[in-house]
């Protein structure tokens, strides 16, 4: 860090030269939107430029499980770089690392799961799993079968067919997007159910009823997987109905359609299980991995391929050479060390069992401080996941006119009093999703200056 240059000047460097990713662009040249320079972190705390010290309760992008600051991972990042900071992993070529971290992996998913594939960002793990999914049908012959289903409010990237398969409209417009091998379904939305009086089983009929409509309409033999996040995350935070992922297995086996779980978030403990599909008993043939592979120390993604398409894919390389698929960066070494010693420290530090615990107190406390609010229509959440989603009229479940602007002013209040919550895209949604090592004495922090800023966003 350059301490020559002054707070103002870097502040200005900032907005004639960085593109930042989803950020008002206009507004943020202008200097009307908020800039925050990050220097240092500990534990589940960040400080900024201004010597500022926040409570990350959403872990950068739900992503810095093990915390801030562990020097665990720093000095094996280090000791990677200085023994060899890059090779590629190319015709066969690997580092102990990008191995044992590939074992590792493999020893916490659900069983039959058979190989990783390392990437970089969960993007580009779904951009290889799109791509998977598509050679093992043209393998078995069936070139028609490459529809793929995504929910409405899904998230699975920002690529052109990730952008394509994340089913928020602010993904879509003025991108050309969704590209046509898409299709979206219902979300598994509780309390955004189209009826009011519906039981959270009949919601779940709903939306099984609407995808097999979907999958009438369009040909069960154009159709090949189902994309889905275990707990639909930035979509709103959403863990599933009752009986939902039961039942939807059940009618993409009808049809011989393959399911991909999108572990981004949910993988290595934030449900308080290590693994999403494990937390719901799915059975999929693809996960995609990122965020908590590495907890951030490093990017680094994983595309976990189940054994019934590893034998097709081994197959398509026999008649085919080799696959015709990879990155410069697939396995870097640096990540791929960063990702041995984070996973040594989640087991380490028992954060699988602390993200079950702490965040069901999290979950607790967060309903109980506020779920009787008037402006507060649904406290919700899964382990180290929560959501308070806030509504003009509780009864009636309607929602603000301008979504986005209140979650945005309570968002705003929570930061002056010292902790980050995301507002979410597409409505009113408070999100937390704070490292798995918060304490108790932390997750009150949280529910006191959320409380503290609904009140005075909302009054009373
Ligand atoms: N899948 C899910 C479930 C995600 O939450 C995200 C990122 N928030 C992604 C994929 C995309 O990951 P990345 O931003 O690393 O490309």
């Amino acid at each position: 860090m350059n301490k020559m240059l002054t707070n103002d000047q870097l502040a200005q460097w900032d907005r004639e030269s960085f593109f930042h990713p989803s950020t008002h662009l206009a507004q943020f040249a202008r200097g009307e939107a908020p800039q925050r320079i990050v220097t240092g972190g500990e534990g589940v705390f960040i400080e900024d430029r201004d010597g500022k010290r926040l409570l990350d309760a959403f872990a950068g992008l739900y992503c810095v499980n093990v915390g801030y600051g562990r020097t665990e991972i720093a000095e094996a990042i280090a000791k990677q770089a200085h023994e060899l900071a890059y090779y590629h992993a190319y015709v066969g070529h690997g580092t102990e690392a990008s191995i044992t971290l590939a074992h590792m992996v493999l020893e916490r998913m659900p069983k039959n799961m058979s190989k990783v594939y390392f990437g970089m960002s969960g993007s580009d793990a779904n951009e290889t799993n799109i791509k998977l999914v598509w050679y093992y049908n043209n393998i078995l012959g069936r070139p028609e079968k490459k529809k793929i289903i995504s929910r409405w409010r899904g998230y699975h990237g920002s690529g052109l067919m990730t952008g394509s398969l994340t089913g928020l409209g602010l993904f879509h417009k003025k991108f050309d997007l969704p590209l046509s091998q898409v299709i979206h379904t219902e979300a598994p939305y509780y309390f955004r159910r189209p009826e009011a009086d519906m039981t959270e089983a009949q919601f779940t009929a709903h939306c099984v009823a609407e995808l097999e409509a979907l999958i009438e309409r369009e040909g069960a033999d154009t159709i090949a997987a189902f994309i889905g996040e275990p707990v639909l995350g930035t979509g709103g935070i959403v863990p599933p109905p009752e009986g939902y992922w039961a039942a939807i297995q059940e009618v993409l086996r009808k049809h011989d359609i393959l399911l991909i779980a999108d572990e981004v978030v949910t993988g290595f403990g934030r449900l308080g299980s290590i693994t999403g599909s494990e937390h719901y008993g799915l059975e999929p043939d693809l996960i995609t991995l990122a965020k908590g592979l590495t907890s951030a120390y490093a990017p680094l993604s994983g595309s976990v391929v189940g054994e019934r398409m590893w034998k097709v894919l081994e197959q398509g390389t026999d008649e085919n050479g080799p696959i015709g698929h990879g990155w410069t960066y697939s396995a870097h070494p640096i990540g791929a060390a960063a990702g041995v010693a984070n996973l040594e420290l989640v087991d380490k530090l028992g954060l699988v069992t602390n993200a079950g615990d702490v965040g069901a107190y999290l979950n607790t406390q967060m309903r109980d401080a506020l779920a009787q609010h008037p402006h507060v229509g649904d406290v919700r959440g899964e382990g180290m996941l929560c959501a308070v989603e806030l509504v003009e009229d509780r009864e009636a479940r309607r929602f603000y006119e301008h979504p986005g602007k209140i979650a945005g002013a309570v968002v705003g209040k929570m930061v002056e009093k010292g902790v980050i919550a995301r507002a979410m895209p597409q409505g009113d949604i408070l999100g937390f999703a704070p490292p798995l090592c918060l304490s108790r004495e932390e997750a009150d922090r949280v529910v006191e200056v959320t409380t503290a800023a609904v009140h005075e966003v909302l009054g009373d």
